[in-house]
């Protein structure tokens, strides 16, 4: 169990001497019999040959954007323009090799002498086009430019003009900024965002030559708004699934309305917008990855909701899901994200490091940020180095760092609808149940160092998800009729599932269902209503031996989970439910039936599929918990499912972040180290390097390789090829390593 926290101490202070160890073993004198020897001292699961390869593409034919892979932004402030010295942010960003900066118009302060109304000048402007001569320094150093907007907020005179253009509350009161009460916070649906923001957008394409533009602070991510405005009190209300749709169809239509503004300049421009929130995201993400040229993940580090370690790369995998191949890129702070902020001053290296592995490994263009340049050129230059030198780094990298495709075999239905608005069972806290599950099943499939990615729930067709060799999905409450057909027929076409609680038990209205839609398919019944925990929650008995439960031994009983939906009996079942109980007082902890016959688990084998469904919340359980016994029960199940099939092996010690993607030269392994006292809250302080992990992968039949390097630590190991099966020993991981792998 190596995610358990008191087994990470141990872990990590049994790591010094290991990776001291390690250090003889030097590639350049370990012999390829070695490594063969290593590979083979572990369980290898069945591999199963990695796809043919991919046409190449030639990468001048793609959109320019598709090209970036630096991005660069000093977030620009009102006193700038007083302090900041133009040249030296810009050769700054250009020696630290970005393609492309931010520059700040706003909306909230013009920039520039802006003469749209209500577009008012910064006061230490004094009537000078700061952004055009950062442009013109941008440019000067053959840069792309981003137009960056913000309309969310603006100032009284605007109020006073436009009293309609406001957010209001319940009680038709304005909605002023919680940290600025002088800005009001301007409301989606009205003529501001129609009139004023396109005003701004032809403005800048009249007098500048820019590449993009992009909006800040719209649309929101992590929650849906909650506006009583004329129009808006007209609307469904907030967190429906009616008020949803309204929002989506408003989002798509402002964005289709900018994005033809920003290319009546240029026909390769676009317009994007702020895009983080991974599976919780506001807009519908399915719809929006149809549309976006760019990806902003504005997901700038660790929150207090999503206090772990691995934010960047889960977001990244959601990029991966929505865009296809089109552009993304993760807003990296190189400032004091968190709760308690300092957006001025540099956080810790080692985790601004990792934000940055992480949004590489999990396929994403690399994006540094920093708040004001009178700070970050000024009073704290710390974070400058770390950054150019990871881009200098990155950019020698380019062609293994680029992904084509992923070769994961599990795919994970991300559930954006139920993220965002199903109610959770009573007692739990609506925004953070759903986020519990995601990170609940995110830190298992770490853990046991599965190959997955995300896929979104209105993307099911057998055409995208045929390649999984297993869907999970994690309390997917909400699933319309047509998803739940689209999953009976990846099942009939051999894909197993894995699925848990309410999965199907609401349709795409959040109508609550008398029986779940995939009853047929998991072979269950409902048979009550949701059951919770008063004390003991409640446990499983093993009523008979199955591989699910390898591993299990001296014990009749493994832990539940805190909340489950009653299912009718089963024929020979595997695991029963032993109802909860008190857990205090002691006397009265003990069960008072000890047997039912209501199933802890239905498992069902049809042709080659596997199905499994747990009536308990078991992710969400296992995130609360950080039990073994719930952890090992669901490794052993997605093993089971997937016929113990493995697009790549990685056999080695250590908590690790496994992606890999088949790229332009090759194949690209990367191992993000989270084997530290603070992979689950915090930050990262120092890195605990990770001893030898041998790699094994099938490649396609007929495909050569002419070498292996290791990307992080600069150097070529020997390989093994034997046929098909290529072996290799990564022998130490600091806090992060990429395996290129260049076939030929
Ligand atoms: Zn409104």
């Amino acid at each position: 169990m190596k995610s358990n926290r008191r087994t990470f101490l141990k872990t990590s202070a049994a790591s010094l001497p290991l990776a001291a160890a390690i250090q003889v073993l030097n590639p350049a004198t370990i012999s390829a019999e070695t490594i063969a020897a290593t590979a083979t001292s572990g369980t290898v699961p069945q591999l199963t040959p990695l796809p043919a390869r991919l046409a190449p593409v030639e990468s001048s034919t793609l959109p320019w954007q598709q090209n970036i892979r630096r991005v660069g932004q000093s977030n620009m402030t009102e006193h700038d323009p007083a302090v900041m010295n133009i040249e030296e942010w810009a050769d700054y960003w250009h020696s630290a090799s970005a393609d492309i900066v931010f520059i700040s118009v706003t909306g909230i302060l013009a920039f520039y002498p802006s003469k749209v109304r209500f577009h008012r000048q910064g006061k230490f402007l004094n009537g000078r086009d700061f952004f055009g001569e950062c442009v013109a320094a941008a440019r000067k150093r053959g840069m792309r430019v981003v137009a960056r907007m913000s309309p969310d907020l603006n100032w009284g005179d605007a109020l006073d003009a436009h009293p309609e253009w406001a957010m209001r509350d319940a009680n038709g009161s304005v909605l002023f900024s919680d940290e600025d009460p002088r800005l009001f916070c301007t409301c989606m649906f009205t003529s501001y965002m129609d009139d004023y923001v396109p005003a701004i957008m032809r403005e800048i394409n009249s007098l500048y030559d820019v590449d993009c533009f992009y909006t800040n602070g719209w649309p929101p991510i992590g929650s849906l708004p909650d506006c009583h405005c004329a129009i808006c009190s007209k609307l469904p209300p907030s967190n429906t699934t009616a008020y949803w749709r309204a929002f989506n169809d408003r989002v798509l239509e402002l964005w289709h309305k900018y994005d033809a503004i920003a290319k009546e300049k240029k026909p390769d421009s676009f317009y994007f917008a702020n895009l983080g929130g991974n599976v919780r995201c506001g807009p519908n993400l399915a719809r929006l990855g149809k549309t976006a040229a760019w990806f902003q993940a504005d997901n700038q580090g660790r929150t207090s909701e999503n206090p772990a370690v691995w934010g960047c790369s889960l977001q990244g995998r959601v990029c991966s899901a929505l865009m296809e191949g089109k552009f993304a890129a993760n807003v990296s702070a190189a400032y004091s994200t968190g709760t308690v902020r300092w957006r001025n001053a540099s956080k810790n290296p080692a985790e601004a490091r990792m934000w940055l592995n992480e949004t590489l490994a999990s396929g994403m263009a690399l994006y540094y940020h920093f708040i004001g340049s009178e700070a970050g050129f000024g009073e704290d230059r710390r974070w400058q180095k770390l950054g150019s030198d990871y881009f200098q780094w990155a950019k020698k990298h380019d062609a293994h760092l680029k992904p084509r495709r992923s070769l994961a075999n599990i795919g994970v239905i991300m559930g954006q609808s139920t993220q965002l608005l199903y109610p959770p069972p009573a007692a739990a806290h609506a925004d953070d149940y759903m986020r519990e599950t995601t990170h609940g099943i995110y830190a298992a499939l770490l853990d046991g160092r599965f190959a997955f990615d995300f896929v979104h729930e209105d993307r099911l067709d057998l055409e995208r998800i045929g390649k999984y060799r297993a869907l999970l999905l994690p309390n997917i409450a909400m699933l319309s009729d047509r998803q739940c057909q689209q999953i009976r027929d990846y099942v009939r076409s051999g894909g197993s599932i894995m699925a848990s609680f309410e999965t199907s038990l609401y349709d795409e209205n959040l109508q609550r269902r008398q029986e779940f839609a995939l009853a047929d398919l998991l072979g269950i019944s409902k048979a009550g209503d949701v059951i919770g925990t008063n004390g003991n929650a409640y446990y499983t008995r093993i009523e008979r031996s199955h591989p699910i439960l390898d591993g299990f031994s001296n014990t009749n009983w493994l832990p539940g989970a805190q909340n489950r939906v009653p299912v009718r009996s089963v024929p020979d079942p595997v695991l029963t439910v032993v109802p909860g109980f008190v857990q205090y007082p002691p006397e009265l902890a003990y069960p008072p039936a000890s047997h039912t016959d209501e199933p802890a688990v239905v498992l069902r084998e049809v042709a080659s599929s596997r199905v499994a469904y747990f009536p308990g919340d078991i992710e969400r359980t296992f995130w609360l918990t950080g039990h073994g016994d719930l952890l090992r029960l669901l490794h052993n199940t997605i093993r089971w499912i997937t016929h113990y099939e493995a697009v790549v092996h990685v056999d080695g010690d250590g908590f690790v972040e496994l992606l890999c993607w088949e790229t332009t030269p090759g194949y690209a392994i990367h191992l993000l180290n989270y084997t530290n006292p603070n992979a689950h809250h915090g930050w990262l302080s120092t890195v605990y390097p990770l001893g030898p992990q041998t790699v094994s992968i099938t490649l396609p039949s007929g495909v050569k390789v002419k070498a292996v390097d290791l990307l992080r630590s600069e150097r070529t190991i020997p390989f093994r090829l034997e046929g098909s099966l290529l072996r290799f020993t990564i022998p130490g991981v600091d806090d992060y390593e990429i395996a290129a792998v260049t076939v030929g």
